[in-house]
């Protein structure tokens, strides 16, 4: 896999020219960093009468390869069973730390830190995901300095495919960390979190109203994104319909010529610390009211609850970026990155984006599309995650800068096969015009791939050789293919082992 080679990736527009000469100098690294070391347990036992995998009496019995092995299960409690431990900053410790359990809940984890003084902001808009699962998925915030959630893992403990309990770090071994921020559930099971945090501050929340045909202008979007702390863009669609729009729509099955989603308003999301003056120099063309036109679209009612929240708050950090997934539920996410290199390329993004929709809509009536959400955040120092820079990319590695990515995101709601049918159709197409103006942009691991056309090649010639190089440390940690699933297998020609 990790044989010495150069070529040339074609990646879309872009041709990507790697050198591998020190190949097996990394290949001995990621065996120096994955074999069983010093801290770690080899704490599985043999146990050939054992014929289910059972849990009892504080240990677990389960099958890895041909091996049934026993763990007591206290050895994977944080000390003896709590599920949040915080190490705060003092003179030693510049940056505040927590040690974390799996499962712990990112709005359980804000409730404990809360108490303490600290926070984590950086993760998913949405409450309710597991520290785990949105680290193994690489999702992120709305903050353009930040990284995905991986990028404040400092240390993790698993165990690996093999059953025994290992434990990485950022400073012993920066190559498995770097496949670790972005693990798709392939490296083990993950049971202690060490990841960063800050202190807790009040911030101010504005929601102001602008037409979506000012995020076509690069100096706006500029403004926006990089003045502010965290930056959420929500367009409920077909918002700027006309009552005659509307009944025209409903009666012919197409949306008029006169409507144009350009003059749609989006709601934009501003978050600062509340120490922070502000200069928004952005006009809110809030309206006073919801407007009072016949519903046609799943948009218009997303759009009414977007006007319905202030327009200004002071909240605590933690409260202020996250809501909980009930308001998200039967939801058909999918979501587009970029690497993000001038605001002039994200702000063509919206504009074919605008331009599709008006077209679809005047030929085939109203699209399936409830919520565009539109985010930016920086770079990881990660094989897999979608917001990483890929090797021969260009040379962030270097000079510590990760680089920045937009995040383009497609919401319908969905309620039988036929919904999910139509919109997962729409978002292939949006896809398909994003990708002929020269992106060439990844899914997210965490929602629906299957709308990427060519997902397989795509995820090849996107991720390059940092995918060859984190396929040889799951390959490391996991020879068997314990962690896999038939859809990983395709997607990264796995073969599995397992008897
Ligand atoms: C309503 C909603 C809103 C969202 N908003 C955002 C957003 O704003 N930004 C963003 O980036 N993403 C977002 N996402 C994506 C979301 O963050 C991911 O889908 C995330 O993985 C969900 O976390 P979970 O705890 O539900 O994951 P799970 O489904 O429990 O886990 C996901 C995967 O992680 C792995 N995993 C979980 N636990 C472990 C463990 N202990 N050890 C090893 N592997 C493990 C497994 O492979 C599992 O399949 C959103 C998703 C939803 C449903």
């Amino acid at each position: 896999m990790l044989a010495g080679r150069s070529g040339t990736i074609t990646q879309g527009s872009f041709r990507v020219i790697y050198k591998l000469g020190r190949a097996n100098k990394l290949r001995s690294r990621i065996r120096d960093e994955t074999k069983i070391g010093r801290g770690d347990t080899e704490s599985g036992i043999r146990c050939a009468r054992m014929r289910k995998t059972s849990a009892c009496c504080g240990q677990l019995a389960y099958k890895f390869s041909s091996l049934r092995r026993h763990l007591n299960l206290s050895n994977l409690a944080l000390d003896g069973g709590k599920r949040v431990i915080l190490q705060p900053l003092n003179p030693n410790r510049p940056v505040a730390l927590v040690k974390v359990a799996p499962s712990v809940t990112q709005v359980e984890l804000n409730r404990e830190l809360e108490v303490l003084g600290y926070a984590f902001p950086f993760g998913p808009l949405v409450s309710d995901v597991t520290i785990a699962g949105a680290i193994a998925t690489s999702s992120h915030s709305a903050n353009f300095n930040e990284p995905s959630m991986g990028g404040f893992m400092t240390a993790v403990r698993l165990i690996d495919g093999r059953g025994s309990v290992r434990q990485f770090s950022e400073n012993r071994t920066p190559v498995v960390m770097k496949a670790l921020r972005c693990n798709l559930g392939l490296l083990g099971i993950v049971f202690e979190i060490e990841m960063k945090v800050v202190p807790l501050e009040t911030v101010s929340v504005r929601r102001v109203f602008t037409p979506l045909r000012n995020l076509f202008k690069s100096h706006f979007l500029r403004h926006l994104v990089t003045k502010n702390y965290i930056v959420n863009v929500m367009y409920g669609a077909y918002n700027s319909l006309t009552e005659e729009e509307a009944r025209w729509a409903l009666e012919t099955g197409r949306v008029p010529r006169t409507w144009d989603s350009a003059n749609d308003l989006v709601l934009l999301q501003i978050i600062n610390p509340s120490s922070k003056s502000v200069n928004l120099a952005i006009e809110d063309k809030r309206p006073e009211s919801a407007p009072n036109v016949t519903v046609v679209s799943l948009g218009q009612t997303r759009f009414n609850q977007l006007l319905s929240a202030p327009a200004f708050v002071i909240s605590n950090l933690s409260q202020a970026t996250h809501v909980p997934a009930a308001v998200l539920d039967k939801t058909e996410f999918s979501e587009y990155t970029i690497q993000h290199s001038t605001f002039t390329e994200d702000a063509k993004v919206l504009k074919v984006l605008s331009s599709l929709l008006n077209e679809k809509s005047y030929k085939k009536g109203i699209q399936p599309l409830q919520l565009g959400l539109f985010r930016w955040f920086a770079g990881a120092n990660c094989f897999l995650c979608a917001g990483s820079a890929t090797v021969g990319r260009n040379r962030h590695d270097k000079t510590k800068d990760l680089g920045h990515f937009a995040s383009f995101h497609l919401h319908d709601l969905v309620d039988s096969r036929q919904d999910i049918k139509r919109a997962r159709a729409f978002q292939t197409a949006v896809i398909q015009e994003w990708d002929k103006i020269g992106n060439f942009g990844r899914p997210h691991w965490g929602k629906v791939l299957q709308v990427f056309p060519n997902l397989k090649q795509r995820i090849k010639l996107s991720y390059g050789l940092d995918l060859d190089i984190f396929k040889t440390i799951r390959e490391s940690l996991d020879a068997h293919g314990v962690f896999t699933n038939a859809f990983l297998r395709y997607l990264f020609d796995i073969k599995r082992k397992i008897r």
